[in-house]
């Protein structure tokens, strides 16, 4: 089992984000009590030994210490890491300092997720992320010092305005900076962000498909040549430095979402997923179950969310899985195959091929089952 824990909370909105979180920081205490009081529920009739801890947002950095210290202590008892157990923070860089460094230490937190977003100031101003470019690179120095060994850094490429030569600038600085793992995501323009009404109001430029495809591409080979394993389209790390937490999303495992807008999974057919209201949720956890909703997924819901994420993988798509639709799937993907974008291999395998690779949704979404 892995266990998510979303802290809805930033301290500004990134132009282009659309996750689930309140800029209003005089809400933590209280939501974060509701979130104790979910945990609790949750393992209700037995603790649950958990092989992974993942705590995403939102910005989980911004928490006072004393809170996380609280919360972390919550799902110990609830739901135990396993010894050794990968547990992961999303930091941002303007967090990370001596203090804050020691303090996650102590609670077990071995592996950072810093997100740096770029290294180019325009940009992160563009972005309108906390942090500059300073900061981006002395928060990496300051986690290796401190000891942590397991750092990935987000990186947004496809930045209208932006060049290949500045995403080349970006990727080479990480590798300098001797990370483990990388993870590497195109903008996009989702409805509702500050981004989407500034392209509409033309403001910004707006994106371009072969600006964020030409990126890719380059990144991709690059890390490759350099040994490095390009696991999933938008994760690549150093030999033996997956993610643990991460890739039970794409192998369908089982996880537990604690928190506002959280999502869970029970590793068959139930999805279930959190109110997105800080403060809904904090008025409804364990009022007769009206703080979440669930899903039965049928059996070829399955069949597409295993044709979306495992397409993705460097391992592939096993076309077993796909049983009696097997052929049906392999018809709406005969265009794709012909342009060698998309190829079977000898032991059945779908795979992206180089074309490909950067339409890895799209060609998947061709292949869903209506
Ligand atoms: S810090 Fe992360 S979660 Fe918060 S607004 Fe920016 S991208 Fe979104």
């Amino acid at each position: 089992m892995g266990l998510y824990i979303h802290i809805p909370f930033c301290r500004q909105a990134c132009n282009y984000c659309d996750f689930h979180f309140s800029t209003n920081l005089r809400g933590i205490e209280n939501t974060l009590k509701a979130m104790e009081r979910e945990i609790d529920l949750r393992f209700l009739s037995a603790p649950i030994e958990q092989d992974t801890y993942y705590f995403g947002g939102g910005t989980p950095s911004l928490l006072p210490a004393k809170i996380i210290s609280s919360l972390v202590d919550s799902a110990m008892k609830n739901a135990p890491l396993k010894k050794g157990g990968e547990f992961t923070l999303e930091v941002n860089p303007e967090d990370v300092n001596n203090e804050s460094l020691s303090n996650w230490k102590k609670l077990g937190i071995n592996r950072l997720s810093i997100g740096v977003q770029s290294f180019i100031d325009d940009k992160l101003k563009w972005m309108n992320r906390s942090h500059n470019s300073i900061e981006a690179s002395t928060s990496i120095l300051r986690a290796q010092d401190a000891g942590f060994e397991n750092i990935s850094i987000d990186l947004i490429y496809g930045i209208p305005s932006s060049s290949l030569s500045e995403w080349q600038f970006n990727v080479n600085k990480a590798l300098e900076m001797k990370l483990v793992h990388l993870s590497t995501y195109a903008l996009t323009v989702e409805r509702k962000t500050q981004l989407f009404y500034e392209i509409k109001k033309g403001e910004s430029k707006p994106l371009c498909d072969d600006r964020a495809e030409e990126d890719f591409r380059w990144y991709r080979n690059y890390l490759c040549q350099q040994g490095w394993d390009c696991y999933e389209i938008s994760n690549s790390c150093l030999p033996e430095w997956r993610s643990v937490h991460n890739s039970r999303y794409w192998l369908r495992k089982p996880y537990y979402g604690i928190g506002p807008g959280a999502h869970s999974y029970d590793g068959g057919s139930i999805r279930r997923w959190n109110v997105s209201n800080n403060i809904k949720y904090q008025k409804s956890v364990g009022v007769n179950n009206s703080w979440y909703e669930e899903e039965f997924l049928e059996k070829r819901d399955i069949i597409n969310e295993i044709i979306m994420t495992q397409l993705r993988t460097r391992e592939g798509l096993d076309s077993k899985i796909l049983g009696k639709w097997l052929s049906d799937i392999e018809k709406c993907w005969r265009p794709h195959l012909d342009a060698e974008r998309l190829k079977k291999d000898e032991y059945g395998f779908w795979k992206l091929l180089d074309k490909g690779l950067f339409w890895a949704d799209r060609i998947a979404s061709d292949g869903f089952i209506p």
